[in-house]
């Protein structure tokens, strides 16, 4: 779906870090992540995606002192993936499965080839797990440079107890061998919607929208939603920047 997106866009960049932003003569700098190399461009309007907080703490310069303390303030949870790949056909029937009891280290279990026959090899299947986490609290695996050995030692751990707890829901097998392994890390998961969620939220982007900047999507807006609604969103920002445009 996004190649049948990208079909009718231009100057599509990859692999390219927007570093800052200079709102006060519309200008992005950016980073190519493969040749290193840099570069600038102006904008009229821009469309952010990227997670509010580090759009507004880490990327545009000079935020006044209001709109950072604002941003300070956008709660979230973090959420670990650990992505299983097992040589047994048809594991289960589900597309998802939900687990709050707190014998479980996952909070939710999925079966990818239940979405697309493409996403598991034939005689094989997918599970995908999700382990939530503060982001300033204790964190089930450590993520220290250099300490290769820990990281390691906490990843297998951190396995094992999927492994484990996918046993005793009844999922895996003894028997079962295990193709691949992958851990994702996503630090912004899911917004908090706390007490101070619309008051924080509405400064920020009340001064993104007085500089020329649209954010879309569940970080960008910094909201809880789905898939379908980043597609629509980025199909109204497309339709409000053209208008701007050609007026
Ligand atoms: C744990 C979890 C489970 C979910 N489960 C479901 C589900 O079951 N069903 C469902 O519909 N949705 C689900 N979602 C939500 C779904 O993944 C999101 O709604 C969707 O991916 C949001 O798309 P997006 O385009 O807003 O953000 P993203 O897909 O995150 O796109 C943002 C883009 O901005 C880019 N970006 C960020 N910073 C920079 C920078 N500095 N420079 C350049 N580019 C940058 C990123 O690389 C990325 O490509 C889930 C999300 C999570 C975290």
């Amino acid at each position: 779906m996004s190649d049948a997106f990208a079909s009718s866009c231009r100057n599509l960049k990859f692999n390219t870090d927007v570093t800052k932003i200079d709102l006060k003569n519309r200008s992005v700098l950016f980073r190519d992540s493969n040749s290193k190399s840099s570069g600038k461009i102006y904008f009229d309007t821009l469309v952010s995606s990227m997670p509010l907080k580090e759009l507004v703490l880490k990327v545009i310069k000079n935020v006044p002192a209001g709109v950072r303390k604002a941003a300070e303030g956008l709660k979230y949870n973090s959420v670990l993936n650990v992505n299983l790949g097992v040589n047994r056909r048809n594991i289960s029937d589900k597309h998802w499965i939900y687990f709050p009891e707190d014998k479980y280290v996952f909070y939710r279990a999925g079966f990818l080839m239940n979405f697309s026959d493409e996403l598991a090899p034939d005689g094989a299947s997918s599970i995908y797990t999700e382990i939530a986490y503060k982001p300033d609290a204790y964190k089930p695996i450590a993520y220290k440079p250099g300490d290769r050995k820990k990281v390691l030692t906490n990843r297998q751990k951190l396995l094992r107890s999927v492994i484990r707890d996918l046993k005793k829901a009844g999922i895996l097998r003894d028997r079962d061998k295990l193709l691949t392994t992958e851990i994702l890390d996503v630090e912004y998961a899911y917004v908090i919607y706390d007490r101070n969620y619309d008051k924080n939220v509405g400064i920020i982007k009340d001064y993104l929208l007085k500089n020329g900047v649209y954010v879309i999507g569940r970080y960008g807006r910094w909201e809880y939603s789905a898939m379908e609604d980043a597609i629509l969103e980025g199909k109204d920002a497309a339709n409000a920047v053209s208008c701007l445009t050609r007026n």
